[in-house]
């Protein structure tokens, strides 16, 4: 007979069937909590129910497999073994939590229910065996509460309107109790006053949902059990799911686990904690705690929570105790299982623990979700410490989380004179302003109308993912840096403040006040999410500092590892200074029309748009004579600018249409320059209209047509090459051909470009002049031909924006169009713009590396349109064999990073999967 397939996994007493590398099959807690059960940490005894049992759950119409009843009933057994209690026993209860647990963390997404268990029948043994009636009471109020909610309401697929859902009505009636009691605060409640709300919760529950709460612990069990599975595909977690690309076939697995208490007295406690500070990366053990607490208390933000050790207190948590002066011998053994776990799992750890009369328990270890000042600064330290080698380091930085450290912050000088509303919490790093929103629904819409806006709550929970992935930031009133707010912003990297405390934030009455200040919907408000500090208006923000010595060490070693070169689009010589200060080696684009734009192009436009109008190539020639003095000395500046390194300067590509001036005033200035009347000026104008500009009179066609327009560009580059020479400045430029789709395009302009060398050497009495003449692939018949076009280009350059463009046939300009339309249908995996379409695109430039290679073995290869920046891209070059990307200068360390990520996966895959070590026998 077939052996029963295995849906439980058991763990307690130091042995475990499961470990760490099972997180596919018992998802991070379970495989976590088996690991540290095998490290001798003490953890409550437990099973974890597979991942593949919840795939079977919705493969089968919500049956589960046939052998898990009779496996779940043995790991039961083995709990009561292990805890010396009985599930569903009268005298000598155990009492079980159950706990949904994915392979990716997904927090605060899926359900749990704690305290399962407790009946009519085993209240009387729970009182008898703890002596603490009203603790008892408590709990069965917690678990009417949580179970209800969970199981009876949400699983069942009950959708109840706003503010009339079972856990709300329950609540209602606890705070009707405190008034009849006059209790302030929970705790003020007895024994006698929970009973007797326990007896009405029981009567509102019957009236609500039309059935009893169940009485018996089984049924309660599997009742858990199956709504664990159920909230796989609740609301929030498929939302969550869309957010962050996890796939809804992964599942969840269930954790049972025996229940300890944080709340039964002031020598229990519940906490959370990182191993070191996750928003800012310092090595020191950081975190949260409460006395006489339960579970979930501290993440809800529910109570101000107090601070693990005094060497992390803040001005927030002043005055309050902390676990290291209320407990020393457990705060001892608590650091002592920190120190572990980090050299176990060598990365920053997220934990959650219990102290249930003095005896600590641990109930969770994951990998902990950081900001991205706090990755950077872990990995950088873990690297100096020889903690982790230089391999594993550039991993623990995403190329988002290094986006972060390069994004803006408030003004500081602003910041000085602003004077702050309130302070909270800095849960996410960096400054944002935007207008003021109330609830998600509202962030989302206001977003969608592009719109910044802040998202401030009183507090956030779950419900509210989406709105906070639209918002530019978050601000709460409550909560700590556990709190969910601060774990979701913190993993997306967002500019986040909770807990600021003198906020009365409504969202009814949609207003956010800080004593005599009012603000309402739509106000500006800016948030400071390094230091916690809220404004009220809006302040200007910065952009950041490019030569942070933490970042220039990791990045340092990322160059260390990578293969792929890292250039820079910059246009004009400020634009090159700013990419070397970002670590460019080089320009792989000058978009030399560039130069017309912006501020002082006044008088290069005009004389440009004469050249454009002439009528003739006399006419052409004088106005070209006219521009070269301010070309060359453009070229030579940013030449200058990068030098040593290669420039990549490519021939003019302008949108002819573009540059025709529409403007009267203007139109009469040109036709007196020229010489001619305003009506031919126009009807010069309007002879350069195009159907499909894109596909018109472009790129090389245009030196084609006109070659005096080639000369004059190359004789600007090659004369400002020359005088730099003579400088003593080693200038590289690289001529490149736009737009080609023939070799002999690239013949007729390369003989151009040697008949103005000779000129030139000759001019400056030189022998030689260093530089390289190669073409744009932008076209797929350029590519498809790439061995033809290697005969006479030195280099390629990948314009992947009109290679996309013309190899899918969509306008580069008008895909708002259609685009949402075919990402939301999933026609399109991504938008090709922004990330290489791997399989049409990328095959094409597959084709030409390797025709281009074939021709030419030593054929400089790189890309230079937009995806140059984008880290999946950038992976891709790296395979294919480029040489280099070129991307904006503000790009360029992720694109440092990006190459050195997939350098070292490379090689990784090339050594094969790693082994597991064996366990030395001590
Ligand atoms: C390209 O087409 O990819 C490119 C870099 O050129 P441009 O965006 O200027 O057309
Ligand atoms: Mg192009």
């Amino acid at each position: 007979m077939a052996k029963a397939k295995r849906c439980v996994y058991f763990f307690g007493a130091g042995k475990a069937d499961g470990r760490a590398d099972m997180k596919e099959l018992l998802g991070g807690k379970g495989a976590n909590l088996a690991e540290m059960t095998s490290l001798g940490i003490p953890v409550p005894a437990g099973f974890t129910i597979t991942t593949e049992v919840c795939t079977h759950f919705y493969k089968h119409s919500r049956r589960y497999p046939k052998e898990l009843k009779i496996q779940v009933d043995r790991a039961v057994g083995g709990i009561e073994k292990v805890m010396g209690a009985r599930f569903g026993n009268a005298d000598n209860p155990l009492l079980v939590s159950c706990r949904s647990g994915a392979r990716a963390s997904m927090p605060g997404m899926m359900e749990t229910v704690l305290n399962i268990g407790l009946t009519t029948g085993t209240i009387p043994g729970m009182i008898k065996l703890t002596g603490n009636p009203r603790f008892v009471w408590d709990a069965y109020r917690r678990l009417i509460t949580m179970y209800t909610d969970v199981v009876m309401e949400k699983a069942a697929g009950l959708e109840p309107a706003e503010g009339k859902g079972i856990r709300q009505q329950l609540e209602h009636q606890m705070q009707q109790m405190k008034q009849r009691a006059g209790a302030t605060g929970d705790t003020d409640l007895t024994a006698e006053h929970l009973k007797e709300l326990t007896a009405t919760y029981k009567k509102k529950v019957q009236e609500v949902l039309g059935k009893p709460f169940p009485d018996d612990a089984q049924e309660q069990l599997w009742g858990a059990i199956g709504a664990v599975f159920q909230s796989w595909n609740g609301k929030r977690a498929i939302s969550y799911r869309r957010i962050e690309g996890i796939p809804d076939e992964w599942g969840t697995a269930v954790n049972v686990q025996a229940m300890v208490f944080g709340n039964m007295g002031d020598n229990s406690a519940t906490g959370v904690a990182f191993t070191r500070n996750p928003a800012t990366g310092e090595n020191k053990f950081f975190g949260e705690w409460l006395a006489n607490a339960q579970g979930e208390d501290v993440v809800a933000g529910i109570r101000t929570p107090n601070p693990l050790n005094e060497e992390t207190r803040s001005d927030h948590s002043a005055g309050l105790q902390s676990l290291q002066h209320a407990m020393p011998a457990v705060y001892k053994q608590l650091v002592a299982i920190r120190n572990k776990l980090e050299r176990h799992y060598r990365d920053m750890q997220d934990i959650e623990f219990t102290i249930q009369d003095g005896r600590l328990w641990m109930l969770q270890t994951r990998t902990g979700k950081r900001n991205g000042p706090a990755a950077l600064r872990m990995a950088v330290e873990m690297m100096r410490e020889r903690f982790i080698p230089k391999e594993t380091g550039v991993t623990r930085v995403t190329p988002a989380q290094l986006d972060e450290l390069l994004h803006p912050i408030l003004d500081p000088k602003a910041e000085q004179t602003a004077g702050a509303l309130a302070k909270g919490l800095p849960a996410g790093p960096g400054g944002a302003a935007g207008r003021i929103v109330f609830t998600a629904a509202d962030a989302v819409a206001w977003a969608e109308r592009g719109e910044n806006v802040i998202l401030c709550r009183e507090e956030t929970n779950p419900e509210d993912v989406e709105g906070m992935r639209a918002a530019k930031a978050i601000l709460t009133a409550r909560g700590g840096m556990t709190s969910h707010a601060a774990l979701v912003a913190r993993g997306w990297g967002k500019c986040c403040i909770v807990g600021a405390g003198a906020l009365k934030i409504q969202a009814g009455a949609k207003t956010l006040s800080a004593d005599a200040t009012v603000l309402r919907e739509g106000d500006w408000i800016s948030l400071n999410g390094t230091k916690g500090l809220v404004y009220a208006g809006q302040l200007p923000t910065v952009d950041p500092d490019p030569e942070n010595p933490r970042l220039v060490e990791f990045l340092k070693v990322c160059d260390s590892l990578r293969r792929l070169g890292v250039r820079a689009n910059a246009d004009t010589p400020e634009d090159a200074r700013v990419a070397r200060t970002f670590g460019a080696e080089g320009i792989g684009l000058v978009r030399t029309e560039h130069m017309f734009y912006g501020e002082g192009a006044e008088v290069p436009l005009f004389k440009l748009r004469k050249m454009i109008l002439s009528g003739s190539e006399k006419e052409r020639r004088a106005a070209l004579a006219e521009l070269f003095p301010h070309v060359k000395a453009d070229l030579k500046g940013t030449l200058k600018a990068m030098a040593p390194y290669p420039v990549t300067i490519r021939l003019l590509d302008p949108p002819l249409h573009e540059f025709v001036p529409r403007d009267e005033a203007v139109q009469r200035e040109l036709a007196e320059s020229l010489g001619i009347d305003v009506a031919e000026i126009r009807k010069r104008g309007e002879q350069l209209h195009e159907t499909n500009p894109m596909m018109g009179h472009r790129g090389v066609r245009l030196g084609i047509t006109y070659p005096e327009v080639t000369e004059m560009q190359v004789r600007a580059i090659l004369e400002g090459a020359a005088e730099l020479h003579k400088e003593g400045v080693k200038a590289r430029p690289e001529i490149m051909i736009p737009v080609t789709c023939a070799v002999a395009e690239i013949r007729d302009q390369a003989d151009i470009i040697a008949r103005v060398k000779a000129e030139v050497l000759k001019k400056f009495g030189l022998k030689k002049l260093d530089f390289l003449v190669g073409t744009m692939i932008e076209i797929p018949r350029a590519a498809l031909t790439a061995g033809e076009m290697a005969q006479a280009a030195e280099f390629f350059s990948f314009g992947t924006n009109d290679l996309t463009q013309m190899g899918f046939g969509f306008s580069r300009d008008d895909i708002g169009a259609f685009m949402p339309d075919y990402l939301k249908k999933a026609i399109l995996p991504a938008d090709p713009f922004q990330t290489i379409d791997q399989t049409g695109i990328g095959e094409l430039i597959r084709i030409g590396i390797e025709r281009g290679r074939a021709t030419r073995a030593k054929l400089k290869i790189g890309i230079c349109g937009e995806h140059g920046g984008d880290p999946v891209s950038i992976h891709f070059c790296h395979r294919v064999g480029m040489d280099y990307v070129s991307c904006s200068p503000f790009r360029v360390p992720i694109a440092r990073l990006a190459a050195a990520q997939i350098a070292v996966q490379d090689a990784q895959a090339k050594k094969g999967p790693a082994r597991p070590k064996k366990k030395k026998k001590k």
